[in-house]
Formats: structure tokens, C-alpha cells, sequence
């Protein structure tokens, strides 16, 4: 009986959400909106007959649809995201929500976005599994809904065209063994995501840089907001070899694990094979002090932490 209600009720969900999809599917053919905020427009509430709210419209934000046009430019003038984002914080132009700046994948999303050539595509994510476990899925183009709105255009179709030709040739050199340089890769190294910059609360991340001098490429340690943002949002410049930083860690690692870890396991190994297995206390997590007081040699500008989420700067935005 209990499986059997279940399955009712189940049954009920699944038709909500279906005429919940039906109802935004006539919203979004009907040109309302459906969605939130999308840079480069202003959402104008319409009102009704009785003064109430109908319906949500949206209207281009002339200062916004500027800087979507530049970023298109941009790119066909040969400029990747990351150069693009920094060129548009060293402006001091205001990013998308509050964001700390203007991100890569902002100006990525930005570049890939179908309003901004008069096209409303609807129904391109799905918000949910068929669990209702919120994921992000692309459905098949087939279920796609496109809603032309030529009055929403802020780009040309031959600037989009151009910068669209200009991203697809990159892609290609890449594919075909091309170089993508300044990749922070957060896997390889060490110390990625395990530290924080001390002058904005970023994440620490390694890239690969060429050596000045000896005319090399070498992997450095830097903050992620000064290395994808620019010097606006953090000021932050200091690289640190990744060689020597790992070096100096793991060194400190080693000396909090001779004191606390190796003794304890070494307590554990001894008392499992003497075979009476007395409940052993064991002492807290080994912070050993010289971890915890670590900082690197050359200079305050790095602390440890073990969050992953970096703090919001409190630079300019
Ligand atoms: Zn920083």
C-alpha cells in the first residue's frame, strides 16, 4: 500500500512539473521572461489590467549592450577571455552581478549567449535529472525552443559571425597540438587549491610562465584573481616557483609527520600485532605547529587554508 501511495504521489510530481514546464514553454514562446537577470538587458515588469503584474519583459541596457559589443570585438581583434576580463577590469567596467571582477567565464558565457543575435533559445538546459537531483544537462537540440527577437540584438550578425569564426580557429590550433599557455591546471600540482592569497582570498593556482631571463618556461604558484583578473581586482603579483614552493611544504609536511602521525602509527601497528586490541585515545588532529605557522621564505603573501571557497575580495569590483 505504502509503495502504492508513493507511486501516486510520484505520479502527481511528475504532472506539476510537466505543466510547470508547459506554462514557462508558452512564457518563453510568448517572448516573457522566464529566467532571471541576463547581462546587457533590464527586466521591465508589465502590468496588467488590474495593476498587478502580468508578465516580465526584457529591454537592452545601452551601457551593457556597449560592453557585450566590445568583448565581441575584442575577439576578433584576437583576444582571448582571460586578456579580455583583465582589459575590462582595467577599465574598472562593472562586472555581471556582484562578482569580484570580471571573470574569463563570464566573458566566455557572454560570447556563447544566443540573445545577443536576436535569438531566444529556450529549453537548452535541463535544470534536473529525471531524479529531480539538480544537475546541469544540455538536452538534445531537437527539444530546443527558438524564439526569434530581432529587438533584442545587440551584436550584428557579421561581428558575431566574426568573432564566432575567430573562436572556432583557435579551438582548431589547440585541438591540433597547438600550445594553450597559462593554464592553471589545478591536478597536477601540489599545492593548487590548498592555499589562499593573503591580499584577496583567491585560490593559489599553478601555471606555467616563461622565465625572463633565461628565455625558458618555468611553473609557478600565483593568485588565481591576480593571474584571470588582473592587477584591478588583486594586486597580488608574486609567482613563486613551483619547484622551490612544493620544496618548502613538503619539508614541513615531513617534520609535523615525524612528531605526530609516524608516532601514532607506528602506537597502532605495535598494539594491532601485540593482539589485545585496548581502545586506544588518540590525540587530535595532527595540526602541527609547524605547518600551521608555515609561510614561505621570500615573502607574507600566501597563507594555507583548507577551504576551497576563496573569500570575495574587497578590492575594486
Ligand atoms: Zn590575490
Amino acid at each position: 500500500m505504502l509503495s502504492l501511495a508513493n507511486f501516486a504521489a510520484e505520479l502527481e510530481r511528475e504532472k506539476a512539473r510537466q505543466r510547470t514546464h508547459d506554462a514557462l514553454a508558452r512564457k518563453a514562446a510568448a517572448r516573457h521572461v522566464t529566467g532571471g537577470r541576463v547581462y546587457g538587458y533590464d527586466n521591465v515588469e508589465v502590468l496588467g489590467a488590474g495593476g498587478a503584474r502580468s508578465h516580465v519583459v526584457r529591454r537592452i541596457n545601452g551601457a551593457q549592450a556597449a560592453v557585450v559589443r566590445r568583448i565581441f570585438a575584442f575577439t576578433v581583434e584576437g583576444l582571448g577571455i582571460t586578456k579580455i576580463a583583465k582589459a575590462l577590469n582595467e577599465d574598472g567596467v562593472t562586472p555581471p552581478r556582484r562578482a569580484s571582477g570580471w571573470a574569463p567565464t563570464a566573458v566566455r558565457e557572454i560570447l556563447r549567449r544566443p540573445l545577443y543575435r536576436g535569438e531566444i533559445v529556450w529549453n537548452r538546459i535541463q535544470k534536473r535529472d529525471q531524479w529531480g537531483i539538480k544537475r546541469y544537462l544540455e538536452r538534445a537540440e531537437g527539444e530546443w525552443l527558438r524564439v526569434e527577437a530581432a529587438d533584442l540584438r545587440i551584436v550584428s550578425e557579421d561581428l558575431w559571425q566574426a568573432a564566432h569564426r575567430r573562436i572556432d580557429t583557435t579551438r582548431a590550433l589547440y585541438a591540433t597540438g597547438g600550445r594553450a599557455t597559462d593554464r592553471p591546471d589545478q591536478e597536477k600540482y601540489l599545492l593548487s587549491g590548498l592555499a589562499t592569497c593573503a591580499t584577496c582570498g583567491g585560490s593559489l593556482v599553478a601555471f606555467t610562465r616563461d622565465y625572463k631571463r633565461a628565455g625558458q618556461r618555468g611553473r609557478f604558484y600565483g593568485c588565481n584573481y591576480n593571474h584571470k583578473r588582473g592587477a584591478k581586482v588583486c594586486a597580488n603579483r608574486l609567482l613563486i616557483r613551483q619547484e622551490r614552493l612544493d620544496r618548502v611544504v613538503l619539508d614541513a609536511i615531513a617534520e609535523a609527520l615525524d612528531e605526530r602521525l609516524l608516532d601514532r602509527a607506528m602506537q597502532k601497528a605495535s598494539s594491532a600485532s601485540g593482539g589485545r586490541q585496548t581502545k586506544r585515545t588518540i590525540a587530535g588532529p595532527p595540526s602541527g605547529p609547524s605547518f600551521r605557522s608555515w609561510r614561505p621564505a621570500c615573502g607574507p603573501s600566501w597563507t594555507r587554508s583548507r577551504a576551497a571557497t576563496p573569500r570575495t575580495p574587497s578590492g575594486p569590483s
